[in-house]
């Protein structure tokens, strides 16, 4: 066998190992999934069944997404018949069987564990269950619609399969999702343990009669909570809430499993799903992106590091950096400053044990690779440093120039700047090749995208090397040429100028951010700036309008609002007034509506396509200027850097499904009556269409 190991131990127990040829990575592709049906054919007279991984980090990644996207409705069908059959014949076995799970185990990985009797899991880092499949469009269409609530009941199942979510081990065990955490080493003992308990009876608490009940009350809450989170623009949570709730109440296994198979085959086709699956292979693309030939040069190791500035970003990269086992130098010019970001640190660890991302011995060992300083340090040991001081280009070029002196001359030397030019910042040093951006977002240990901004003079071995780290953080690069505002800011700025403006011009708070929620952004644009801060994201303008002044000015509201004192969420009072108290939503200021004199009105629709057209014409622009390579990495970066409605697959591929002909023409009609940013780019004019041409 290519995929699978088979083992026959002396007590009568086979072991199947799952270690696919060639990969460091299993997943189920039909070849593994034929394989496996033909193990399960071999059991004569064994007495219990355990499926394990020899992979470092993971069990079974789960179904071969990318063969999905290229297969016939009937071959799909076909797949995901050959899925449950097999998945089938696991639970009619007569011996007990057994998960091993060490690494992840997540979709059709966890589904096999399902169909198991027990689960044991190691209390490994790298161990993670769960279900993601509807975050991708699709649900779990291999008996987890159906088994999961026998499992852990319907309430806590739907919480997973609608959310999509994954757990690590403690939390999977806390949830039910698995039955005993044990170290890796020991995994195979105590799963033989659990063998010899036989065969698993479902839990009173699970059985049929009550998951029926429990589903009749559960389904109008879901229902209502999914409308609300989604605005109907996720097709595979409703499906799946749909599928779980019949197969509640169903005590025919095959009809709930028909179900979820006839729901997977509606799923695939739409546009929605398609581009959630573009957006999973990005991000698989990104976890392995190298810049130039991938080993070229010397590798760093990245174990010392130095943050310099210990504000919001400061303090939120140096936490992310211990946690992933890097000692960090945490500098600052103000000792306060320095008391404050270790305070913010401390908050976050024990905010991550609260939520069993970290134990309290990781927490504190994490803390303790952090090394606060309010003075010059010696730097001669770091690996690569990170500047996140004051967005002022004088003070940086202070900064680098004092670190090009202090640091190996082979060291990374990285600013998280928002918007300033990386060529001039590296100018001010004697070793511009070593200068790079590597731009976090806020909150750095939510957000994912990391931008490597690569500037004139970055020499590829830094740029590498850059993207190398941001891969051992576990974060996804996307790399950038130097441009004001880079790729993200530049992209976004222009939209929520626009939000800025047209309040000024007299739509209200609430229909501004009304419009840009229904169309499938997170939050709406005015909530943006007050999360971000007036101030920043008029600072951010100021650079961004300098480098574009025909097509970016900054709206009069802003200024006025930072001269009222009102500087959005930091200070309580922005857009909105954003009480203190937990729970308590922001509503509308008063305050900012006297700073404003326009009276014009505008539909819903009027208002996305002003605010949406502009990010298209702007995200058209930048890969007309190269500052990427390719649509996807345009859209990708601003999926995961500012939660563009994943489900429209970014704005190039929004624009695609529009139809570049119908932008062209509304911008046109825009460009003659609300100014000239609205004029569409050259690329916008020449191209048919940003994937297909
Ligand atoms: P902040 O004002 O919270 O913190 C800046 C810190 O730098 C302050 O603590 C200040 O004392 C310190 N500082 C000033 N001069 C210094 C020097 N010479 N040496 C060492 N420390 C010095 O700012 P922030 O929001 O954390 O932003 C930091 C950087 O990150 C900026 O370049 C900003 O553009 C960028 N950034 C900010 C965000 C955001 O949302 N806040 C997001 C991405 C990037």
């Amino acid at each position: 066998m290519k995929n699978i190991r088979r083992e026959l131990t002396a007590e009568g127990i086979c072991i199947l190992t799952f270690d696919r040829a060639e990969s460091s990575a299993n997943i189920f592709d039909r070849a593994t999934l034929e394989e496996l049906d033909a193990a399960l054919d071999e059991l004569s007279g064994v007495r219990g069944l355990i499926f394990t991984s020899a992979k470092d980090a993971i069990f079974v990644a789960g179904a071969d997404l990318h063969s999905i996207k290229g297969m016939s409705m009937e071959d799909l069908r076909g797949f995901i018949e050959l899925g449950q059959r097999v998945f089938n014949k696991i639970v009619a076995l007569r011996i007990p069987t057994v998960a091993a799970i060490h690494g992840v185990a997540l979709g059709g990985g966890y589904e096999l564990c399902l169909a198991c009797d027990y689960r044991v899991a190691s209390n490994d880092r790298a161990t993670r269950v769960g279900l993601p499949e509807t975050q991708l469009g699709i649900l779990p269409a291999w008996g987890g619609c159906t088994r999961l609530p026998k499992l852990i009941g319907v309430p806590k199942a739907l919480d997973i399969i609608l959310g999509g979510k994954t757990a690590p081990a403690r939390q999977g065990l806390k949830l039910g999702l698995v039955d005993e955490l044990v170290s890796r080493e020991y995994l195979l003992r105590v799963a033989k343990r659990w063998l010899a308990k036989g065969k698993r009876k479902t839990a009173w608490l699970h059985s049929l009669p009550v998951n029926a009940v429990l589903s009749g009350f559960a389904a109008p809450k879901a229902r209502a909570d999914i409308e609300k989170r989604t605005h109907g623009h996720y097709p595979a949570i409703t499906k799946a809430l749909e599928v779980v709730i019949l197969g509640a109440s169903e005590s025919l296994e095959a009809a709930s499993l028909a179900r979820e198979r006839d729901a997977i085959l509606e799923l695939v086709p739409l546009e929605t799903t398609k581009n959630l699956l573009r957006l999973f292979s990005l991000q698989e693309r990104a976890k392995k992106l190298s810049y130039g030939t991938p080993h070229a040069g010397k590798e760093l190791p990245f174990k010392n590091a130095a943050v310099i500035g210990a504000g919001i970003m400061g303090a939120g990269i140096a936490q992310w950096l211990s946690a992933r086992g890097i000692r960090t130098v945490l500098r600052d010019v103000d000792p306060d400053r320095v008391a404050v970001g270790m305070g913010a640190i401390s908050k976050l660890y024990a905010d991550g044990v609260r939520r069993r991302t970290f134990t309290p011995v990781e927490a504190r060992a994490g803390l303790e690779r952090i090394a606060p300083a309010s003075t010059e340090v010696p730097l001669h040991r770091v690996d690569v440093v990170i500047e996140a001081a004051v967005e002022k280009m004088e003070i940086k070029k202070t900064i680098f120039q004092r670190l090009d002196e202090i640091t190996r001359p082979d060291a990374v030397l990285a600013t998280n700047s928002s918007a300033l030019s990386i060529t001039e910042l590296a100018r001010a040093t004697r070793h511009p090749g070593r200068v790079v951006g590597i731009h976090f977002f806020n909150p750095v240990h939510k957000m994912q995208l990391v931008e490597v901004v690569r500037g004139d003079d970055t020499a590829p071995e830094t740029v590498q090397g850059a993207v190398r780290f941001v891969q051992k953080l576990g974060k996804l690069p996307v790399i950038v040429k130097d441009s004001p505002g880079f790729l993200v800011n530049r992209i976004l700025l222009p939209y929520m100028i626009e939000a800025g403006a047209l309040f000024e011009a007299g739509a209200s708070v609430e229909d501004i951010d009304a419009a840009m929620l229904a169309f499938g952004m997170p939050m709406g644009p005015l909530r943006l700036i007050d999360e971000v801060g007036v101030d920043i994201s008029e600072h951010v303008a100021a650079t961004l309008s300098r480098a574009f002044p025909d097509r970016m000015r900054i709206p009069g509201i802003l200024p006025r609002m930072i001269q009222a004192g009102l500087l959005g969420r930091k200070n309580g009072k922005g857009f909105y007034v954003h009480p203190k108290g937990r729970g308590e939503e922001p509503h509308v200021n008063p305050a900012v509506l006297a700073l404003r004199q326009g009276g014009g009105t505008w539909t819903r629709e009027e208002l996305q396509r002003r605010m949406v057209l502009l990010m298209v014409n702007e995200a058209a622009r930048c890969l007309e200027e190269g500052l990427v390579d390719t649509p996807g990495d345009v859209d990708f970066a601003m999926v995961m850097g500012t939660g563009f409605a994943p489900f429209r697959g970014g704005p190039l591929r929004y624009a695609d499904h529009v139809g570049l002909g119908h932008i062209r023409a509304q911008l046109t009609a825009l460009a003659g009556t609300a100014g000239p940013a609205f004029t569409p780019c050259s690329l916008l004019e020449t191209r048919r269409s940003f994937y297909e041409d």
